[in-house]
């Protein structure tokens, strides 16, 4: 069966006033745009929804724009710690990674684990010598640091708290957690996640996204979707596998699916973040209750379009 590809990938949900101010908005919309359209190559050459959700990942994870992968966050120690999961909609095969040191790509290791294991999560030591045994190069720490990190740990730490990516700091580079959800010609979905987590995190925290089901989830029969925001939110509320139920229970389409997934998140927990969607039809939606979400998507082989804040897909809570 021959269906038309959708894509959908974010960068992250929080306060983005400042990156208008500062002028970066067209650096971070030339990123969402070009590595869209790298995803429209791979499907439209054929290739798969986890092709295309592995390839949007590694190239954000990539782009020190982003906290995932280089750029990510540092920890209360002053490290990069990053959790990552990839999600298969056609068998529900999940591979996820966490607490992960070293490795240059998260999600693509998240990969590994769904392929190449029986596992679906591996963390810390073990998940770096799951990594060596498939021959991924171990990093050097200066590759993932980069100076801003440096600077927004540095007021972290001085505040003595932990924040989301977006929030407070005065950094001049502050992108969020990344994410993609791709539906490929053969009606295949597909989704992945991959952070740094927050700020200044402390005690091998880990948040929700490489959680099945909180910040992550796929299954042909309903939706794609990835998660940002505060993870402890998404994790309580297991917000993306109850985005996926109010499609499957209610037959929601994609629009009223995110917008019950956010609202189900603020009524509950007053949660800040927010969702990328793709439903088994290939509709595309996002939906944020932060005042900002970095995201772009083609819809069923059209345009591709990015958002900065506020767009036609942003619905306002209440
Ligand atoms: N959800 C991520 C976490 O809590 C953070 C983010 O999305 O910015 O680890």
């Amino acid at each position: 069966m021959n269906k038309k590809f959708s894509l959908i990938i974010h960068g992250g949900a929080g306060a983005l006033d400042h990156i208008k101010r500062e002028g970066k908005e067209s650096e971070i919309m030339d990123s969402v745009y070009s590595i869209l359209e790298g995803g429209r190559q791979i499907l439209a050459d054929g290739g798969t929804a986890l092709d295309a959700v592995e390839y949007c990942a590694i190239r954000l994870e990539d782009d020190p724009l982003y906290n995932a992968g280089r750029g990510s966050v540092l920890n209360e120690y002053g490290e990069v710690e990053m959790d990552a999961a990839i999600m298969d909609g056609v068998t529900l095969d999940a591979g996820a990674v966490a607490g992960l040191t070293a490795i240059k790509n998260p999600i693509q290791l998240a990969r590994q684990v769904l392929t190449k294991s029986e596992h679906v999560m591996l963390i810390g030591k073990g998940a770096r010598e799951f990594a060596q045994l498939h021959g991924f190069p171990l990093m050097p720490n200066d590759y993932f640091f980069v100076e801003s990190r440096v600077q927004q740990w540095r007021e972290a730490q001085k505040l003595g708290g932990m924040m989301l990516d977006h929030e407070n700091a005065t950094s001049p580079k502050k992108l969020g957690t990344i994410g993609a959800v791709a539906r490929d010609r053969q009606g295949n979905l597909a989704a992945a996640t991959s952070t740094g987590g927050i700020v200044n995190k402390r005690w091998g925290r880990v948040g929700d996204s490489p959680v099945i089901g909180a910040g992550v989830f796929a299954d042909n029969e309903t939706c794609g979707v990835s998660a940002t925001g505060y993870g402890e939110q998404f994790l309580r509320t297991v917000l993306c596998k109850m985005v996926s139920d109010f499609i499957y229970f209610q037959r929601l389409d994609a629009r009223a699916a995110v917008s019950a997934g956010i609202d189900y998140l603020v009524q509950k927990v007053d949660g800040l973040g927010g969702i990328i969607l793709i439903d088994k039809n290939g509709h595309c939606a996002a939906r944020h209750s932060t005042s900002g979400m970095i995201y772009g998507l083609i819809e069923k082989e059209g345009e591709t379009y990015c958002s900065f804040v506020q767009s036609p897909e942003y619905f306002a809570v209440g």
